[in-house]
Parts: structure tokens; sequence; C-alpha cells
């Protein structure tokens, strides 16, 4: 991983949820079935419900080759990025390839949109650990939250999950994106609540504003509250990012090590390295303005800014 001609694959990056993560980005920039208030990405620039073959699947197959073959200390090989990755007709091929050559746990983070497809819901059954996301279950909180493409219907989503749950083998973790003032009244905490006792997921994770999202108005919430919020779930175990429960999960390494071992398998600017491991553009410039001083890094410039490496 030490060329920085990546174009499938990122990081790896230290995931809060499922350790040091190696992402696979198989859909173009913001090509989505959705177009989240809170989303980190920005707004959706391709709203479609069509999957095809977005970008080539030997090229990522090649890409991935090259990486993993390296046997890198890795966790878990996570499809994600910024669009939604069940729109590439591909991924069960890449998924199953990489699970009849490699021993990597795979994990898809999905928006669930399309899961209601067979082919969609087949595609997935060989990854490890699915996690689709569904923060209304209303029409109403849907369309102000998600912004659909026209052609999905919240009822056929959530039997969709439904069904996937009773299908797939491994983890399924319902992700709940709280959006005050929207999804977090009594009414459609109920529904929401609802929705998930259906999916049966083996557990909940409730989500609030962390970065900025597309929507200056989205406001976050504080843990207190969406520990009231997890009552409505039970008896479904519930994971709240920022308790000290959900901490234990985290694989913790100082911030320097995590760029460390990013920027020596991939050159990266401080806007990549920010994105990546979801801190604050100032805080990285600031920490490889130090290991500039200490010589332990490089840069080089490039049309797309400045990137930094390892020595
Ligand atoms: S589904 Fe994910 S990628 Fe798509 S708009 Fe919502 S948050 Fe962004």
């Amino acid at each position: 991983m030490s060329n920085h001609t990546l174009q499938y694959c990122f990081g790896p990056v230290q995931s809060r949820r499922l350790g040091v993560s190696l992402g696979v980005d198989i859909v173009p920039h913001k090509t989505c079935t959705l177009n989240c208030v809170y989303c980190e990405c920005g707004k959706t620039t391709h709203i479609t419900t069509k999957a095809q073959e977005y970008v080539p699947v030997a090229g990522v197959i090649a890409e991935l080759d090259k990486i993993l073959s390296q046997q890198p200390a890795i966790d878990v090989i996570t499809f994600s990025g910024s669009g939604e990755p069940t729109l590439h007709s591909g991924i069960g091929t890449i998924i199953d390839y990489i699970k009849s050559n490699y021993r990597y746990t795979i994990a898809v983070l999905t928006n669930g949109t399309l899961l209601w497809q067979k082919d969609v819901r087949s595609r997935l059954y060989n990854a490890d650990i699915v996690i689709p996301s569904l923060d209304a279950a209303t029409e109403h909180a849907f369309k102000k939250i998600c912004r659909p493409s026209p052609e999905l219907q919240l009822e056929k989503i959530i039997e969709g999950i439904a069904q996937f749950k009773k299908e797939f083998k491994g983890l399924l973790i319902l992700e709940i994106f709280i959006v005050p003032g929207i999804n977090n009244t009594t009414e459609e905490l109920n529904a929401l609540a609802d929705a998930a006792h259906f999916i049966n997921p083996d557990r909940v994770q409730l989500n609030y504003l962390d970065r900025p999202g597309t929507e200056k108005w989205v406001q976050s919430v504080d843990v207190k509250t969406l520990q009231q919020y997890a009552l409505y779930f039970a008896p479904i175990p519930v994971d709240i990012p920022g308790t000290p429960e959900y901490r234990l999960l985290e694989l913790r390494l100082p911030l320097e090590e995590m760029i460390l071992s990013t920027i020596e398998r991939r050159p990266s600017t401080v806007e990549d390295l920010a994105y990546s491991l979801s801190k604050d553009n100032l805080l990285v410039q600031q920490i490889l303005d130090e290991m500039l001083k200490q010589g332990v890094v490089e840069y080089f410039d490039e049309a797309r800014g400045r990137f930094y490496k390892k020595i």
C-alpha cells in the first residue's frame, strides 16, 4: 500500500465501530438513492435507484489484490464511501471474490433502500456485517430527513431490511440517525421502534451529528437524551457512540499513530486525513507540522494539494 494511485480503496482508517478498516468506495462521489440532510459528504449530485457497474469490477478486484496480497494488518474491509454501495451491480462479485481469496471480515454500510430487491439482498449474503440505516418510519420524517429518490417507498424499504435480516447469516446492525425536531418526537420514536422490532436487528446504533452535515440547521443530541431514546428499542441492544460502553468497543490508537500508519501506506492531504479519521483539519495540520519538524514526514505538492508521506 505504498503507492498513491489507489482509485477505489482508501485508508486503512481507524473506525470507531469496526477497528482498523480498509475502505472500498465503488460508486462515484455522491451517487446515492437519498440526499440526507445530515450527510457529511455534501449534497447528493446524482440521485438514482439504478444499479449498474459504476466502476469496473475488474479494476476494484485488481486494486484489492494489490493491497491484500501484502497481508495488511487490518480488521475489516468496509464498503462505504461517499455514495450508496449497493447501487453497484457488481458488489456481490467483489465480496465473493474477497471471501474466496482472503481471510478478512467484510462490512457493508448501506442506506438499506434497495434491500427490497432480491438480487440486491443476495449480493450481500457473503458479507460478515451489514449496517443498514433507517432514520424514519413515517413518510413525513423520511422525506424531511432523507429526501429520497421519488421511486422509493418507505414501507417497501422497511420490509426489505426485515427480509434481509431473515436471510442473512451475519451480524446486522440497524443504524438510526437522530435529527432533533424531526424524528425524536414520541410518535416518530414509537414508529421507529415498531420498525426496529419488526426488522429484529442484532443491535441498533443511535447516531447523532458529529461533523457538519449537508444542512446547517441539523443539530446534535446529547448522549443522556439518546440513552432515553434507547429505551424505546428494548430489548434490542442499543449502542450510542460517545458513551463509556461504546468506547470499550473502540480500538483506540493515538491520533499521531493513526496518521502515520495512513500516510505510510498512502500519501494524503490534510483534508483526506481529517475526513478519514473524523478529525478537525486544524488538528491534523498541527500534528503534521510537528512531525515535519521532527523529520518524520515529508510532503510533495500536486494539483489536488499538498500530500504528506512518511519518510
Ligand atoms: S445515504 Fe449516506 S451517502 Fe447517501 S445521502 Fe444519506 S448519508 Fe449521504
